[in-house]
């Protein structure tokens, strides 16, 4: 069997498959690109050709308009195509609409490439599947034992507690408009609240386009339309940008919230003045990383980025070789996105 190294390898536009002659999730345009999902430090444009669900596809060219690629190539989950000899499947990560880990196999050899993933359940994607392999590309943003997400159940319900503890005021969501948001939406759906939920207008196209895709968001409208007193009591959901900024004075004494695994950092919801931090990630916790690197009890791992070191010394310790890749470009996003 080839080395591992021989498949995939660190470059300086992201990982690289040099068999195949593709990159996965790169930073800089590339002529072949294979995209795990559509949050921008993972799908950017100016490729040539991109492979990717066809949910990821769609929001590529939300995002960044019809000439996002040269040409595209959306595949289903499962569905295996073959580049060079290389193998290349997607299957479920369970992080956001359409995101993908993508198996390679090659000589006997599978490297799989998680992208980024959770392992809880979330209302609008399909869930995480562990795949045996060679090799496991993970990431480690919440590589830190210290990093235990709560149940996103309870998280959701001291929405709703709130809104009874304080029926006149705004309860104002921040939530990345990719992804958090439109699982926040479900989650208080699945929690009874079938009231308007407003929406700032940087949410309207992902809400759209997930509504598309059959993920039903309930009855929302623009938080623009109606008088300050119209809003008493009101959940407006929000990019986290937006929830202290100038936007929010049409509110009635708005109550901030801020929907992220960074919640779990008390300093850092202080220094948004968040009232109501919710500990709510679309990123595997420190149980989540490992629970899954255990199960998929891989020939070696491979961390893209977040806190290697924590986790390398942790596989060490359970007998599985790790490599800390040091990749870079991929931590912009997860301040809001994670
Ligand atoms: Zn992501
Ligand atoms: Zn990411």
């Amino acid at each position: 069997m080839p080395k591992p190294n021989a498949l995939l390898r660190p470059s300086p536009a992201g990982l690289y498959c040099p068999p195949g002659d593709f990159h996965i999730d790169p930073v800089r345009p590339v002529p072949r690109a294979v995209i795990t999902h559509g949050h921008s430090d993972h799908a950017r444009p100016g490729h040539g050709a991109v492979a990717a669900t066809r949910e990821t596809l769609a929001i590529m060219q939300a995002r960044m308009g019809d000439g996002f690629a040269q040409a595209t190539e959306a595949l289903r989950y499962g569905q295996m195509i073959e580049h060079n000899g290389v193998e290349v499947s997607l299957v479920p990560a369970g992080h956001i609409l359409g995101s993908a880990q993508i198996v390679l196999r090659w000589q006997g050899l599978t490297i799989v490439v998680s992208g980024d993933y959770k392992r809880r359940r979330d209302p609008t994607c399909p869930p995480f599947e562990p795949v045996r392999c060679d090799v496991f590309v993970t990431e480690a943003t919440f590589g830190l034992p210290v990093f235990r997400h709560p149940d996103d159940v309870d998280e959701v319900a001291k929405v709703l507690k709130s809104l009874q503890q304080f029926p006149e005021r705004t309860h104002l969501l921040g939530a990345y408009s990719l992804g958090k948001a439109q699982r926040l939406i479900c989650l208080l759906r699945e929690q009874g609240y079938d009231q308007t939920i407003f929406t700032h207008g940087a949410l309207d196209e992902m809400n759209a386009l997930y509504e598309k895709f059959g993920i039903d968001l309930g009855p929302l409208a623009p938080a623009t339309t109606k008088k300050k007193k119209d809003f008493a009591g009101a959940i407006v959901v929000a990019p986290p940008t937006s929830i202290e900024d100038v936007w929010t004075r049409r509110f009635n004494d708005p109550l901030p919230a801020f929907a992220s695994g960074w919640m779990r950092v008390r300093a850092r919801a202080r220094q948004r003045h968040v009232e109501l931090p919710l500990i709510l990630s679309d990123h595997a916790d420190w149980d989540e990383l490992t629970r899954t690197i255990l199960e998929i009890d891989p020939g070696e791992l491979w961390i893209t980025h977040g806190e290697e070191e924590a986790l390398c010394r942790w596989s060490e310790l359970n007998g599985i070789n790790a490599r800390a890749l040091e990749l870079v470009g991929y931590e912009d996003a997860t301040e809001g996105e994670a």
